[in-house]
């Protein structure tokens, strides 16, 4: 009793003085790499340099056509055609900007199998609830076919994705709600694992990050690009930030890093 009482105390200290999260941000690539040469929104490449930078995380938008394939997309639309109301064969021919086509889901799994970096997808909001609901199942299915539950984290801005994906995930999943409308409270109480929320959320409400961790959940922010923006959200404490140039955060973490090693080995030497 009296040993249980003292490792309580100890975690309360730990979690009070912020070291649970004392561990920098963690580099999420926004619809993959895709501002490197040769790349392209949500395409495999954009996938495979994410990953060959060491990026953390990379993301990526899901869609179910009206014949039941998921695809790899973020609009929803390409060449006028609505990726609800077209056929599999038919989407996934159209052309990237890199060359590649619309990927299906299942080859993008395929193409992340021998990689490290972990899939943060992103299911979008559907017209239809059941296509929808339908999408969910899929695509937590074929995660776990391919042996990558460990390695995936669920996004969705669908209020009812949201809380299908907390149904139907492994427990212990990672689900983050992205719209911004939801307290760090009613996360915890929905059983959501974090929020990834725009920057101007954060801004808006200046202790919704310290109210995440003191609740377990986890901070993602979306998306930051400007260097100013990046520090200050590695200066908030975020545990991710979703980036479309995640080399220069990469840069910018390096130098935080640095910096905070200079200062500790400063206060060293004054003691
Ligand atoms: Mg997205």
């Amino acid at each position: 009793m009296k040993y249980t009482k003292i490792i309580l105390a100890a975690a309360a200290l730990i979690a009070g003085a912020g070291i649970i999260n004392a561990e920098q941000p963690k580099v999420v690539s926004h619809r993959g790499y895709w501002t490197a040469p040769g790349s392209a929104q949500n395409s495999i490449r954009a996938l495979v340099k994410a990953d060959s930078i060491g990026s953390y995380g990379s993301e990526l938008d899901v869609w179910i056509t009206y014949d039941s394939v998921l695809v790899v997309d973020h609009d929803g639309w390409i060449n006028h055609l609505n990726v609800q109301g077209t056929h599999s064969s038919v989407y996934t021919k159209q052309q990237l900007k890199n060359g590649e086509t619309v990927p299906t889901f299942e080859a993008y799994l395929q193409a992340a199998v021998p990689l490290k970096t972990k899939l943060v997808i992103e299911l979008k909001p559907h017209d239809d609830n059941r296509l929808e609901l339908a999408a969910v199942k899929k695509i937590v299915a074929m995660v776990d076919k391919y042996g990558l539950n460990d390695r995936v984290d669920y996004i969705t801005f669908s209020k009812n994705g949201f809380k299908n994906l907390i149904k139907y995930a492994p427990a212990g999943t990672s689900v983050q709600y992205l719209t911004g409308d939801y307290t760090p409270e009613q996360i915890k109480f929905m059983k959501g694992t974090g929020v990834d929320y725009h920057i101007n959320v954060f801004r808006n409400n200046p202790d919704w990050i310290k109210r995440c961790h003191d609740l377990g959940l986890t901070v993602n922010i979306w998306t930051v690009d400007k260097p100013e923006d990046l520090q200050w959200c590695i200066d908030q404490g975020a545990d991710f930030i979703t980036t479309n140039y995640p080399e220069v955060l990469q840069e910018l973490l390096k130098k935080d890093a640095a910096a905070k090693t200079t200062k500790a080995k400063g206060k060293k030497a004054k003691k």
